[in-house]
């Protein structure tokens, strides 16, 4: 049993590890075995009782003690309880999700299902695990907004702080006052314990309406799980690295050299670089025989195929040595067994909105200390273990943070904003966050949304816009892009655009073969720009019959295609659903391509207008300004425009690593802005400027 020690202080509840029961003895399978020694397994009685008698319990555990695997398994489903664990990344949710399905010896989708946008492997009836991402659990209560089909929600990976898992804890809270025999529980590696304790410390008048016998304790208890993780030796680069990409790669191949049998695990920041090491290593592999001929090198980031997530869990062949090559993924969402050696290039890609310029892009960032022990800690899962950080000592202990920022505090939050109106919280800054946004930030959204056509002059949801935009499980922008698609009578077209833009990227990796990668692309390209030129892509797609040798021989990613053509699906029963109609400019209108061109783009220019952007007069090297905040900005590579240049364009996202780069872009009229949006344009001769 737990032994429950009151803490003065805070009066937070902590609880004294219980001694670790012995397995229990049946299940005889190697994977019944590999579940009991997990450390998490052991607390399974004390986790059991705590939850029962208290309304928040959380959860402390290091990655790989089995934290998001067990304890949705602990034995809730009993009494037709419904269990729901939250991820905040998609592969995450498929992957734990089918291990939970194997463990029990059920197939997905059945009693143990997952839910991420755009699929949704459940069965109502008999689902009793559910995964699902956080965002996912925000728009399930549009629906059912105390969110009654469970009995307990496991909140995971909340160290991560991502904006939908801060969102959903804020309402959570606020449920939890509505139901009080709801069960939360809060999961993560290396949670700041007391103060996510803090939040969740119901007041007890909150709890009066719970039945006398159900009254669970208003105090978060607070479970520690110890771990049994093996020392990790750190090593550093002497002098900062030039090319943390190419450092990797040598990396690798020295500790392949010289260093005894065991897995490695390369941290990079996102599929560009990984696809760039997988080829560099992969071809090394050909020059040079003797050096990495036993290195099976795979590549781990979201969006990868279930095929290629397979292999990369799968046990190291017998004479190999496996290298994967991740994003912060592997940091603490998924556990590889088998992993020896870590390479860190000290960096990770994320969001950051600057509410100034109005500009948020994917950021190539350093990480925080936090983030580099974690890493570090993959090291040592199955022996003593070692860490290469391609940085140096002195940066690692003078110049790197201590923690890294809450997403909430660097995202744009128009997503947010429009989710929490949807859910009938009209005071957003009001809302119980666990770290408040900035206001600038906030401003800046209910603006956008204003202009949108979204938010009325009292920050109201508009009907129907704004209502329906909230239902599209898509950012706002394309979402309100698809409306406007409907009245120009261009939906069909539009929504095989937004399923594009929904996907990470329709191409396979031109590293390293910009020429071929240009080649191909004018076999599809649209003067428009790369929203049009993917409509020639899908409809290259249909025609080849969806065939994967298509695919190939068009440097198009055959997964990325499979799914744009399910999104897009799904989109046009969602539409029905809306009570739109879904019109192709080929049934509604004349079949004059000059026609389909305008509205295709006046359609995306209602949805993005905030995104335009100006070709700076005397520039040969094709510097844009952004018209909001005249940020410096460039066509990206793999778009069609790029070194084409228009006049006037706008961008669908941006990259940032040494320059912002605009990806998915089209060319405009100018005065197509201001006929979309007059209230976020003005014209000031000659040029076009922000109100
Ligand atoms: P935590 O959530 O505490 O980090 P997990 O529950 O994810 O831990 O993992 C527990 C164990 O289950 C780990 O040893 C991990 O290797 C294994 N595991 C989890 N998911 C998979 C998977 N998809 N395939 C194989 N093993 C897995
Ligand atoms: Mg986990």
């Amino acid at each position: 049993r737990a032994t429950l020690v009151d803490d003065e202080e805070g009066g937070v509840l902590f609880v004294s590890a219980p001694p670790p029961s012995s397995s229990s003895g049946f299940g005889h399978s190697s994977l019944e075995r590999q579940r009991q020694r997990l450390p998490v397994f052991k607390y399974r009685d004390a986790i059991l009782y705590l939850v029962e008698n208290h309304a928040t319990t959380i959860i402390v555990g290091e990655t790989g003690s089995g934290k998001t695997t067990q304890i949705p398994q602990a034995g809730w489903a009993e009494g037709g309880r419904v269990v729901a664990c939250t991820q905040p990344r998609r592969l995450a949710v498929q992957s734990v999700a089918s291990r939970v399905a194997e463990e029990m010896g059920v197939k997905i989708g059945e009693e143990v299902g997952y839910t991420i946008r755009f699929e949704d492997q459940t069965n109502p009836s008999v689902t009793v695990i559910k995964f699902l991402t956080d965002g996912v659990l925000i728009r399930e209560m549009m629906n059912d907004p105390l969110l009654t089909k469970y009995s307990v929600i496991m909140v995971d990976e909340a160290h991560e702080r991502s904006l939908s898992t801060d969102m959903l804890l804020g309402l959570l809270k606020k449920i939890q006052r509505r139901r009080p025999e709801l069960r939360i529980i809060i999961s993560s590696a290396t949670i700041e314990a007391k103060s996510m304790s803090n939040f969740f410390q119901a007041r007890k008048k909150d709890l009066r309406h719970a039945a006398e016998d159900c009254v669970p304790s208003h105090l978060p208890a607070i479970l520690s799980v110890e771990g049994k993780g093996y020392t990790v030796e750190i090593h550093y680069v002497e002098e900062p690295v030039p090319d943390y990409l190419q450092a990797a790669v040598g990396t690798v191949l020295s500790i392949n050299d010289k260093e005894p049998a065991g897995d490695i695990l390369v941290f990079l920041t996102g599929q560009d670089d990984i696809d760039a090491a997988v080829k560099l290593l992969r071809e090394d592999t050909q020059d040079d025989r003797r050096r990495t001929s036993g290195l099976l090198v795979l590549p781990l980031y979201s969006g990868l195929s279930r095929v290629d997530q397979d292999l990369v869990f799968a046990p190291t062949p017998r004479g190999k040595r496996k290298v994967v090559i991740s994003t912060n993924i592997a940091e603490t969402s998924l556990t590889l067994e088998g992993v020896v050696y870590v390479v860190d290039s000290g960096f990770s890609k994320q969001r950051f909105y600057n509410p100034i310029s109005d500009i948020e892009s994917l950021v190539v960032t350093p990480i925080s200390k936090a983030s580099a022990r974690q890493r570090a800690g993959r090291a040592g899962r199955i022996q003593p273990g070692k860490c290469f950080r391609l940085y140096t000592e002195e940066y690692f202990l003078k110049e790197m943070p201590t923690e890294g920022i809450p997403e909430m505090q660097r995202s744009n939050l128009i997503s947010c904003v429009i989710q929490l109106k949807a859910l009938g919280i009209d005071n957003i800054l009001g809302f119980d966050w666990l770290a408040s946004p900035p206001p600038e930030a906030m401003v800046r959204a209910l603006e956008v949304l204003y202009s949108l056509g979204i938010l009325d002059e009292d920050a109201k949801l508009t009907s129907p816009i704004g209502y329906q935009v909230a239902e599209i499980p898509l950012d706002p922008m394309i979402s309100k892009m698809i409306l406007s698609a409907c009245s120009f009578g261009c939906s069909e077209e539009i929504i095989t655009i937004a399923a594009v833009l929904s996907v990470q990227s329709i191409w396979v990796s031109m590293w390293g073969a910009q020429k071929e990668f240009d080649e191909v692309k004018l076999r599809f390209a649209a003067a428009e720009g790369d929203h049009v030129t993917y409509l020639n892509v899908y409809k290259g797609f249909l025609n080849s019959g969806k065939s994967s040798q298509w695919c190939y021989k068009n440097y198009l990613n055959y997964q990325a295609m499979k799914k744009v053509v399910d999104v897009r699906e799904q989109l046009s029963r969602l539409l029905r659903r809306l009570g739109l109609a879904l019109k192709s400019y080929h049934t509604g209108f004349s079949e004059c391509p000059l026609f389909l061109s305008f509205i295709l783009r006046k359609a995306i220019i209602a949805g993005f207008f905030a995104n335009s952007c100006h070709l700076e007069e005397y520039s040969h090297n094709g510097l844009y300004k952004t018209v909001r905040s005249s940020e410096e900005v460039f066509i990206h590579p793999s778009s069609v425009l790029f070194r084409v240049n228009p006049k006037w364009v706008v961008y669908h996202s941006l990259m940032s690593t040494n320059k912002h780069y605009m990806r998915n872009v089209i060319a405009i009229d100018p005065s197509w802005l201001i006929e979309a949006a007059p209230h976020f344009y003005q014209v000031r001769t000659p040029n076009l400027a922000p109100c």
